[in-house]
């Protein structure tokens, strides 16, 4: 059986654990979230990357949620101690080796799917792990100036996240380059090959829908022979971690199950969905979508595989 899951970092990387638990024997490709990708003190940082190769390859920090386990701090402070900016991302010396070896080989001419298949043979997360793009796409946050009150200003998204905790209002949350970028090599063929396609339930807005904002995602989604099934990030009207309300404010949908369902729509009409998997006790309706409700709580990997199996079930994938 063949899984396509559209993921971004913590929320995604928890769930594709699950799905590998469930379905052992399934080749999962996970399409990756690039648009939190930023340059830092040289170094190409690619968030979502590698949340989901350090959970699946055992090196996460688990308490954390991201970062390498047993982390130490020692470039990150040494950095501080000359002043160098930005001091407010969590870089750890582990961590950084990743960062290196990455941008070395950016630099020598190979694009990020080379470089993340190479990070992966030390890792071995078990699962395809496909950037959306190749090409750099770097979500941005138009908020007020704090500088300047009557102007706007435009942030990278992980400053406005990390630095500032989302709380500047988002005017508006752009993935800049998007329109331009290719979707990354493998992405439309897994699409058009698998036989489930799912949504983990990762940020709407900064997560899947940066992935769905790459030209031919879509498409290539609304024509798949799979069945398409998102499961959903908003439990009881609130995100589980993470500030994924400002996300969703800023792009005008309300911070529900039944917003975002219709938010991503059926393929029945213009959007992306089959089915929509909400959480247990929550009665939400999606037009052309067959929604269902079960414990949506990721809280180990055996909860997860069990919401897994039903997002397959649903998706009409063939579990025997
Ligand atoms: P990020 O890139 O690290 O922010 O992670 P993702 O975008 O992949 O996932 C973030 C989303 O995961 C948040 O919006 C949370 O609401 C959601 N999330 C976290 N834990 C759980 C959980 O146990 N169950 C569900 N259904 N969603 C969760
Ligand atoms: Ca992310």
């Amino acid at each position: 059986m063949k899984v396509v899951v559209v993921v971004g970092g913590v929320g995604g990387a928890r769930f594709l654990l699950g799905l590998k638990a469930a379905v052992p024997d399934a080749e999962v490709t996970a399409l990756v979230n690039t648009g939190d990708d930023v340059w830092m003190h040289g170094l190409r940082i690619c968030p979502d990357l590698d949340t989901c190769m350090y959970t699946l390859g055992g090196g996460i920090d688990t308490a954390r949620g991201w970062g390498h386990a047993g982390e130490t701090w020692t470039v990150k402070e040494e950095l501080a101690a000359y002043g160098a900016e930005p001091s407010w991302f969590g870089l750890g010396d582990k961590d950084i080796a990743t960062h290196l070896i990455r941008s070395r080989m950016l630099r020598a001419g190979y694009p990020l799917s080379a470089v993340t298949e190479a990070l992966c043979d030390r890792w071995q997360p078990g699962v395809r792990l496909l950037p959306m793009s190749d090409d750099r796409v770097e979500t941005h946050v138009v908020i007020d100036d704090p500088e300047n009150p009557e102007q706007q200003k435009a942030i990278h998204f992980q400053e406005w996240w990390v630095r500032y905790r989302a709380e500047p209002v988002a005017h508006s949350i752009v993935p800049v380059g998007a329109d331009e970028a290719k979707p990354g090599p493998g992405v439309l063929e897994a699409i058009a090959e698998a036989d489930a396609v799912l949504f983990a339930p990762s940020n709407p807005v900064v997560s899947v829908g940066t992935v769905l904002a790459v030209p031919g995602v879509r498409d290539a989604l609304r024509e798949t022979k799979a069945g398409v099934v998102g499961i959903s990030p908003i439990i009881g009207g609130k995100p589980l971690r993470g500030m994924a309300d400002a996300c969703l404010t800023a792009i005008g949908v309300e911070t529900s199950a039944k917003a975002v369902g219709r938010h991503y729509g059926s393929r029945k009409a213009e959007g992306v969905l089959d089915g929509w998997l909400v959480a247990e006790g929550e009665t939400v309706d999606v037009p052309g979508v067959e929604v269902r409700a079960v414990p949506l709580l990721m809280s180990d990997v055996d909860a997860t595989a069990a919401m897994a199996r039903t997002a397959l079930a649903l998706a009409g994938a063939d579990l025997a």
